[in-house]
C-alpha cells in the first residue's frame, strides 16, 4: 500500500489545567500553560490516511515538525505503510547521527503512530486487536490534580473527582526545594483520602540520591504506592542502588527512549514499575517491545500518559497495568476518551479511532 502523501502540521494546544513539576515549570518557575503537539497525516495510494502525533514540553516543537517534514516525509513517499517494522528500523538507522532520543524518535513515533492507524483502517480493526487484544479496559489512575503549585486543598478536590468517578487512585508530584514540604503535602493528601487510597507519588528526576533516599524512607511511612523518576534519568547505577535499599517501589521510563535504554535499567535491577511513553519511546512499534521485555522480566509496566493512543497497546499487549489519566491533548481530538466505571475503553473504530479535526487544525496552528 504505497505513501503518496506526508502533511505536517504543529499546534499549540491549552492544558486543561496548568501544570508544573520538579522538572517544569514556567519561565519564571510558575506552572506551565500549554503543550505542544507536532502532527502528521500519511496518505495512501487507496486514500486511507493515518493520523499520528507527538508531544514536547517547553520546547523541541519546531524541531520535531521539521523533522517529520524535512528528513521523513521524504523516505516515506513511495514506500509501502504496512511495513510499520521495517519502517520503524529504516527512519532509526537514517538518523543515528542526529538523535536515537528525544525530539527525532519522538518523530518516529509520530509516523509509527500513523502507519498503525493506517493498518488499522485497511483492515478493519481497532490497533488493540491487531496487536493482539489482551483486554477490552483498563484500569484508569487520576494525574492530573497533584502539580506542586496547588494547595493541599486543591489537590484533594481534585482527588476527590477522580475517586467519585471509580478511578482506581491519584499520582500527585513532588520535587519541592525542601523535600519537607513534600512528605507534608503527601501526609495532609493521605489524611484526606484515607489509608485505604492508592496514592503514586512523582518526583521527575529532581533530587541526589541522599535526598531521594531520605524521600522514599519517609514515603514508605505514607503507604506510597510508587516513586517515581527520584534521580536524572541517565542514572541508573543510582536507581539501582535506591531500588535495593528501598522497599517502596521505584517507577521510571517517561524519558527513556527506545528499548535499549528500559534495556539498561532492567539488567542493572534498577527500576520496579517501567513507564515507557508511546511517543518517547518511539512509537508503538517499540514500545510492545519495552511491554516484552517487561514480561521477560517479570516487571509491571504502567505507561506514561498520552492516553488516547497508549491505550491501544495496554489493552493489545497488555493483560494488567493503568492508564494514566492526563487529558493534555484530549481537546485535539473531535471525540473525548471513553472512561466508564473508571476504566478506559479503546475505540472501536478501525485504527487508533482518532480524528483531528480541520477547524482545531485551523484554531490552534501555530505555524
Ligand atoms: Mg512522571
Amino acid at each position: 500500500m504505497r505513501i503518496t502523501d506526508v502533511r505536517t502540521e504543529l499546534l499549540r494546544m491549552p492544558l486543561p489545567r496548568p501544570m508544573q513539576s520538579g522538572s517544569s515549570s514556567g519561565k519564571k518557575g510558575g506552572p506551565v500553560s500549554h503543550i505542544n503537539m507536532p502532527i502528521v497525516f500519511i496518505t495512501t495510494e487507496d486514500g486511507t490516511r493515518g493520523l499520528g502525533y507527538a508531544w514536547s514540553l517547553l520546547g523541541g516543537a519546531t524541531a520535531t515538525r521539521c523533522v517529520l517534514r524535512d528528513d521523513f516525509a521524504p523516505l516515506l513517499i513511495d514506500e509501502d505503510a504496512l511495513d510499520h517494522e521495517r519502517l520503524w528500523h529504516k527512519l532509526y538507522r537514517r538518523l543515528q547521527s542526529v538523535g536515537r532520543h528525544g525530539l527525532v524518535i519522538q518523530a518516529q513515533a509520530a509516523v509509527d503512530l500513523a502507519l498503525w492507524d493506517i493498518k488499522g483502517k485497511i483492515a478493519g480493526l481497532p490497533v488493540y486487536k491487531l496487536l493482539g487484544g489482551c483486554r477490552e479496559s483498563a484500569p484508569v489512575y487520576g494525574s492530573d490534580g497533584g502539580w506542586l503549585y496547588m494547595s493541599v486543598s486543591e489537590m484533594v478536590t481534585a482527588f476527590e473527582g477522580y475517586l467519585a468517578q471509580g478511578m482506581m487512585g491519584v499520582k500527585m508530584k513532588i520535587g519541592h526545594e525542601n523535600p519537607q514540604v513534600d512528605i507534608d503535602r503527601v501526609r495532609e493528601v493521605r489524611k484526606a483520602l484515607g489509608d485505604g487510597a492508592w496514592i503514586a507519588v512523582d518526583a521527575n528526576q529532581k533530587w541526589d540520591f541522599p535526598t531521594a533516599m531520605w524521600v522514599g524512607r519517609a514515603l514508605e511511612q505514607l503507604g506510597v504506592a510508587w516513586f517515581e523518576e527520584p534521580l536524572l534519568c541517565e542514572d541508573v547505577p543510582g536507581h539501582a542502588r535506591l531500588a535495593a535499599a528501598l522497599d517502596i517501589p521505584i517507577a521510571m521510563g517517561e524519558t527513556l527512549g527506545s528499548r535499549f535504554e528500559f534495556d539498561a535499567y532492567v539488567r542493572a535491577n534498577a527500576v520496579d514499575i517501567l513507564q515507557p511513553d508511546i511517543i518517547r519511546v518511539g512509537g508503538i512499534t517499540e514500545m510492545v517491545k519495552v511491554v516484552t521485555m517487561a514480561d521477560v522480566a517479570q516487571l509491571p509496566v504502567a505507561p506514561h500518559h498520552m492516553m488516547e493512543s497508549t491505550i491501544q497497546v495496554a489493552c493489545g499487549v497488555m493483560s494488567s497495568g493503568p492508564i494514566e489519566y492526563m487529558p493534555w491533548v484530549a481537546g485535539a481530538f473531535a471525540e473525548p476518551a471513553v472512561i466508564k466505571n473508571g476504566r478506559m475503553l479503546p475505540p472501536q473504530q478501525p485504527g487508533l479511532g482518532l480524528e483531528i479535526p480541520e477547524d482545531i487544525i485551523q484554531r490552534f496552528r501555530i505555524e
